[in-house]
């Protein structure tokens, strides 16, 4: 028996099936015509970002990282509720201008970004988070070019990183940003070269769980602004100090305390250095604003034993949920929260393992879980689906397609 990961908060059931949004599983899977199908709620993210936005200090705005969900009417409902939206290439630059958001309140971060992309984000006033010297220039060139002013941020590589952060993203060499000593260089480069000079972007890691270690980045982060500042001669204008919000997926998970670091933040905030006293300052969140918000169901077609254990075969798998297969990012494999959906008040009566339909090992979506008996035709649910489902796992493998998606 392997423990299965934390069901989020007030998921409960009607008529023994798992409800979302007030409605039994079946509804949502009639209403869409079939499985596998990614639900997502709208009272959840609402609930998440009032929720957020309680323990913040008020001054703190909340971007959305679209990379973890950009499901069309998604992004149009979390772009009413988020102060700005963090792009990572020119095809998500598109998604957000189909919603009709306000581009000049879109920053563009990422390595690789082609010379179409930056002129396409330039020419929309998209602010660039630059992730280099040698982008910088091509920057500044398109824009002289196009004969426009362009807002340009600089990434930083901080030497420091986000403590027990599942993905870190700075602190050591990295292809994101620009290592912190040569980046008042660089500031002053691009401000003598006359383009609208956004401030700095510090972004650390991903999916921490302890506050303290979120308290600790988000300290650090500002000083190393403002020393960087200090150096350049500049105030800023803007800071995005990342995020890293992490989300419980893995049994013995418990969620992030944002009491605790919105305590923090309030008391930095208070008397902080004259180089960042007017900015605007942000933090930039997707798992923790929409993972808990979705729900992944797919179907069990198939009931077999092999050599003493029990298979559950879904329609689903890996192609549209490679993070709980453990294919994205985690060294050892742990079970997400899964359940029987279909019978979700039942008690668990039996050990089985619940894989998807592809033909590879890699497939499985809960190893050795304890779960009520289930037969072919009940549906089972992954949770903490809302992130880097749809939008990061590789869904045209083995000819498999994109699942169904909506939002309720
Ligand atoms: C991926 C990413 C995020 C969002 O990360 P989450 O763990 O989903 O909150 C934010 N900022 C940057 C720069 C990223 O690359």
């Amino acid at each position: 028996m392997k423990p299965l990961g934390p069901i989020p908060a007030s998921y409960a059931a009607i008529g023994g099936e798992l409800a979302i949004a007030g409605k039994p599983v079946s509804h949502w899977v009639e209403q869409a015509g079939r499985t596998p199908l990614f639900v997502y709620s709208r009272d959840r993210i609402a609930q998440r970002f009032e929720m957020l936005r309680a323990a913040m200090p008020d001054r703190l705005k909340i971007n959305y990282a679209i990379k973890a969900n950009s499901f069309d009417p998604l992004l149009s409902f979390v772009s009413t509720l988020a102060d700005g939206l963090d792009i990572a290439s020119g095809g998500e630059l598109e998604m957000v201008r189909a919603t009709g958001f306000d581009l000049g309140r879109v920053s563009f971060a990422g390595p690789g970004k082609r010379d179409l992309e930056l002129e396409a984000a330039i020419a929309a006033g998209v602010t660039l988070n630059l992730e280099s010297e040698a982008e910088a220039g091509r920057a500044l060139a398109i824009a002289e070019r196009l004969g426009v002013t362009p807002r340009l941020a600089v990434r930083v590589n901080p030497d420091f990183e986000l403590k027990g952060s599942g993905m870190k993203m700075g602190g050591g060499p990295k292809p994101f940003g620009i290592d912190a000593a040569r980046v008042p260089a660089l500031v002053r480069q691009i401000v003598a070269a006359g383009c609208d000079f956004r401030g700095l972007h510090i972004f650390t890691g991903s999916q921490a769980l302890s506050a303290e270690a979120v308290i600790d980045m988000q300290a650090k982060v500002l000083d190393c602004a403002h020393r960087i500042a200090v150096d350049a001669g500049v105030t800023l204008p803007k800071l995005n100090m990342g995020g890293g919000f992490g989300i419980p997926y893995f049994p013995g998970d418990e969620p992030l305390d944002i009491a605790a670091v919105g305590a923090a933040l309030e008391e930095r905030f208070r008397d902080l250095p004259e180089t960042l006293a007017d900015a605007e300052l942000f933090i930039e969140l997707g798992r923790y604003l929409v993972g808990e918000a979705g729900v992944y169901l797919t179907r069990i077609v198939d009931r077999k034993e092999s050599y003493g254990e029990t298979y559950l075969v879904t329609d689903g798998g890996l192609h549209h949920q490679l993070a709980a297969s453990g294919n994205f990012g985690t060294v050892v494999r742990r079970n997400y929260p899964v359940a029987i959906a279909s019978r979700f008040a039942a008690e668990p009566a039996e050990e089985a393992n619940v894989v998807g339909c592809l033909c590879t090992p890699l497939d499985r979506l809960a190893d050795k879980a304890h779960l009520p008996r289930a037969e072919v035709g009940d549906l089972v649910a992954v949770f903490c689906a809302g992130a880097y489902g749809a939008s990061a796992s590789p869904s045209a493998f083995l000819g498999q397609g994109p699942a169904a998606e909506m939002l309720v």
